[in-house]
């Protein structure tokens, strides 16, 4: 990561951290949504039993990108250890700051994240 000066790295390695607690922290919640919905004929009318599976399987969808992004972000840190971080998995290129500022978990540049 030649091209990502000390300062640089620092600010994306917090960013990352930053996400990171913020995912542990939403997935934590999201644990809950995804429950099985309870099906209580007396307590729940049938309506607001689909309002909650609705609801749930949006849960569910925002989970999943969730820990997609989670695995990401913890790849992202690790390489910033191993020494590889900006780098593009797919062609090996440097990944420009601008992209991993807003892209801090990034693992491909510009041109290979198609
Ligand atoms: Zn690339």
């Amino acid at each position: 990561m030649k091209h990502l000066s000390a300062g640089q790295t620092a600010e994306l390695r917090s960013e990352l951290e930053h996400a990171l607690s913020k995912l542990q922290k939403s997935l934590v919640v999201s644990d809950q949504a995804v429950r099985p919905v309870e099906l209580d004929q007396t307590a729940v009318g049938r309506l607001s039993r689909m309002d909650s599976l609705q609801s749930q399987s949006m849960a569910k969808g925002l989970r999943e990108r969730e820990t997609v992004r989670l695995a990401l972000v913890r790849d992202a840190l690790k390489r910033i250890d191993d020494g590889t971080y900006g780098l593009c998995a797919a062609c090996g290129g440097e990944i420009a700051f601008e992209r991993l500022m807003v892209f801090p978990e990034s693992p491909t540049c510009a041109g290979c994240s198609g």
